[in-house]
């Protein structure tokens, strides 16, 4: 068969990714993509506190004729794009937010706003979720279902005292009509080269739970320890045990961390401390380690305060979030046509990480697939970590996100 009737057999029919009509279509808007992420990364705005990107994402939402919702969890907006061939509804998410963080690289596109940077590369999703959003509008005629593009703001975790994120979506109902059957997201990784995706079946990141111990005492003179209940040591035997806790009694297969980050208590360096807080952060790949972890920790805490005579509390700061687990069934869907879209060696599978995201909220409702897009460039200097003022990424790799999504939408639509 001559090629381009080849080509006309596979786009006609429904069931087939339109794979060259996507790269096109990228390629068209891959400058914008660029322009809208520095524009977003010279305006980095705190999670709930995202009006501008919010404004910026609606704007351009509306300027694609799609149906938009706002606000979703406070500044969160949601555009819905209805196909032109009948089908089922899959959901695409960015996040929005920036986090609390001085920017130090010298590039033209810098924050200008003191203590906001997008160091976790939100800008590039969401600049990456519009390209998504104007790439499959231009192919609606042919999209068989709906595409649900969701903007959620606050995935660092709103400020304290609030609600928001994933969560707060959720709870709101944002995706119960049109109800999603699958969920996507990428997140941006400088440890994979740029333009690569990696992902990997079942957990890919960690559940998270930022806990707070409180060891209480009773102040004194400290020359005089025995006329007062001293809980600083109390402290130091907890941040120990612990660390005995996770090495000891839960298998050694099954990742887990557990970080005491903080500690403070005491205000002289002769008197007693009355009260000691260790605050901190727990981490797992299996849910029924991080359940079991939170149980021991409690017996452990309680057990070793009452063996010094003094009392210790342990919260927990929010309900946490799950380990974000792919769904299986659906990554062996996806998986290959990414491989055919953007080439085999370009798609790799990669380990889990101890990190954390919020859509493992949404994972655990609806099969989900979440995939790192490569955005490291060793040559270009482009190595830094994520949460650190270094940061920066290739913009090169913007494209293939945009690819990776519209893609990813696609074939869930076509399989389901
Ligand atoms: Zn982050
Ligand atoms: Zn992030």
């Amino acid at each position: 068969m001559p090629l381009l009737l080849a080509y006309m057999a596979l786009t006609a029919v429904g069931g087939v990714v339109p794979d060259i009509d996507i790269e096109r279509a990228a390629a068209r808007v891959q400058d914008k993509v660029v322009e809208v992420r520095r524009d977003l990364h010279r305006h980095p705005e705190l999670g709930n506190r995202e009006h501008r990107t919010g404004k910026l994402v609606r704007d351009r939402l509306k300027a694609l004729g799609l149906e938009v919702r706002h606000p979703i969890a406070r500044t969160g907006v949601i555009g819905i794009l209805r196909g032109g061939e009948p089908g089922p509804v899959v959901a695409l998410r960015a996040d929005i937010d920036a986090l609390p963080i001085d920017e130090t690289r010298d590039v033209p596109y810098r924050s200008g706003t003191p203590g906001a940077m997008h160091a976790c590369g939100h800008d590039a999703h969401t600049a990456v979720l519009l390209g998504a959003a104007e790439v499959l509008t231009s192919l609606k005629d042919r999209l068989p279902g709906t595409v649900v593009f969701l903007f959620q703001p606050a995935e660092e975790g709103p400020p304290e005292g609030e609600t928001g994120g994933a969560p707060l979506v959720l709870e709101e109902g944002a995706l119960d009509d049109p109800k999603p059957s699958a969920i996507f997201a990428l997140h941006v990784s400088p440890l994979l080269e740029a333009g690569r995706i990696g992902w990997c079946e079942g957990p890919i990141l960690a559940s998270s739970d930022h806990f707070v111990i409180e060891v209480k005492g009773r102040k004194t003179h400290g020359a005089y320890p025995h006329t007062g209940l001293d809980p600083v040591p109390v402290a130091a035997e907890l941040v120990s045990a612990l660390q005995a806790l996770v090495a000891r009694e839960l298998d050694a297969q099954a990742p887990k961390v557990l970080t005491v980050g903080s500690i403070h208590g005491g205000n002289r360096f002769n008197i007693i401390a009355d009260a000691v807080t260790l605050e901190g952060t727990l981490r797992a790949l299996d849910p029924a380690v991080r359940r079991e972890l939170r149980e021991r920790m409690e017996r452990t805490i309680r057990g070793i305060a009452a063996a010094h005579g003094t009392t210790a509390e342990l919260r927990f700061v929010g309900p946490g979030h799950p380990p974000t687990l792919n769904d299986p069934t659906l990554a062996l869907t996806i998986v290959p046509a990414l491989e055919r879209a953007l080439g085999r060696g370009q798609v790799v599978r990669v380990r889990p990480e101890m990190g954390a995201e919020d859509f493992a909220d949404y994972a655990a409702r609806i099969p989900g697939l979440y995939v790192r897009l490569g955005v490291r460039n060793e040559a270009r200097g482009i190595t830094a970590m994520v949460h650190t003022p270094e940061f920066d990424l290739d913009e090169s790799a913007l494209v293939i996100g945009v690819r990776t999504l519209a893609t990813m939408a696609w074939q869930a639509l076509t399989v389901q």
